[in-house]
């Protein structure tokens, strides 16, 4: 079976950014692109503090680029999801399917994917009024009344975004102190569409026999009190989860599932560095995953190297 130099799992900012690296050092890189194929980033709309791009660039854009450019320098692209992982041993195993794959080094940039309530009627109503995506779903949603949860960035730009469409959107968050940045917040505060209801958790999502969302159940945490939130439309953005499952108990994770790194990319797993989101749950922006990304393919380089490949 071929042995690969470097396997990169993951296509969004990070994997890729690994993959021109690597490419560059003529490692030939495989790139895995899992069930969200660029990300993040191919999820979002306007970006507009990654540096070079003075009036923004679409995330999808963005994204697009840098796969054009590890293909150019000779990154390999190829779809599937790994599902079981052997780092046990060098060169390391990954089953992808049905397909094993060895590699001398190993890039995890497999990325965080959206949070959910985990409520049964907001899994029910997944795809008929209910997501995590607002650039994807927004227009479904036309001329209707939309609600975003979440106080984060991700919550300001989803509800932002979503104003194109709805009458009327409302963030919903369950505290009155938000994570979301400054300029996020105030853009989100003076726009006319948009309204905020705090201190309030939603408990179940209206109508699961109709199959499409009229509303919502909110108790608010400062007095118990229970009502009923007319909407059409619940949009998530409270956050992301680690695609870390295929590594647990196989290299250092936190108690959220996140990959712990030493010295910016390294797992502690000799040839397994990790990079992005998958290992930051304190920056998570684009650049400093892209930054990561470039450390991981130029210290699995170093790797080979110090080993005789
Ligand atoms: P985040 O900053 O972690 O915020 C998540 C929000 O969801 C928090 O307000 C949190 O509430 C809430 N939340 C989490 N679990 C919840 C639950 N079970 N029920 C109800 N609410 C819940 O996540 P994010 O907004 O996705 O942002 C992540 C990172 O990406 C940040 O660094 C952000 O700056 C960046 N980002 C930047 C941009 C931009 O610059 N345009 C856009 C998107 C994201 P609590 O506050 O109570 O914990």
């Amino acid at each position: 079976m071929e042995v690969r130099n470097t396997v990169v799992i993951g296509s969004g900012c990070a994997g890729l950014t690994a993959a021109i690296y690597a490419a560059r050092a003529n490692l030939k890189p495989l790139i895995l692109e899992g069930h969200e194929p660029g990300g993040q980033l191919s999820l979002t709309t306007l970006v507009e503090n990654f540096p070079g791009w003075p009036e923004g660039i679409q995330g999808p854009e963005l994204i697009d680029n840098m796969r054009k450019q590890a293909v150019k320098f000779g990154g390999e692209i190829m779809t599937g999801l790994v599902t079981e992982a052997d780092l046990s041993t060098r060169p390391f195993t990954l089953k992808i399917g049905d397909r094993v794959i060895k590699t001398l080094t190993l890039i995890i940039a497999s990325g965080a994917s959206a949070r959910w309530l985990n409520l049964p009627s907001e899994q029910a109503l997944i795809g008929h009024g209910v997501s995590s995506c607002a650039t994807c779903d927004g227009f479904f949603f036309m001329g209707k009344e939309i609600t975003v949860i979440g106080g984060g960035d991700s919550a300001m730009e989803e509800a932002l975004f979503l104003t194109r469409f709805g009458t009327k959107v409302t963030i919903i968050h369950r505290r009155d102190q938000f994570r979301a940045s400054k300029i996020m917040l105030d853009r989100a505060r003076n726009h006319p569409k948009i309204e905020f209801l705090v201190n309030k958790v939603v408990e179940e999502v209206h109508d699961v026999d109709k199959k499409e969302v009229t509303g919502l159940t909110l108790r608010d945490i400062i007095n118990g009190e229970k009502q009923f939130f007319k909407t059409d439309a619940m949009f998530l953005g409270i956050g992301h989860i680690p695609n870390t499952k295929p590594f647990i108990g196989q290299i250092d994770t936190d108690d959220e599932g996140y990959v712990k790194t030493r010295d910016y990319v390294f797992t502690g797993v000799p040839g397994v560095f990790a990079c992005g989101d998958v290992q930051d749950r304190r920056y998570r922006q684009a650049i400093s995953a892209a930054g990561t990304g470039c450390m991981a393919a130029m210290e699995a380089e170093r790797f080979l190297e110090e080993h005789g490949h």
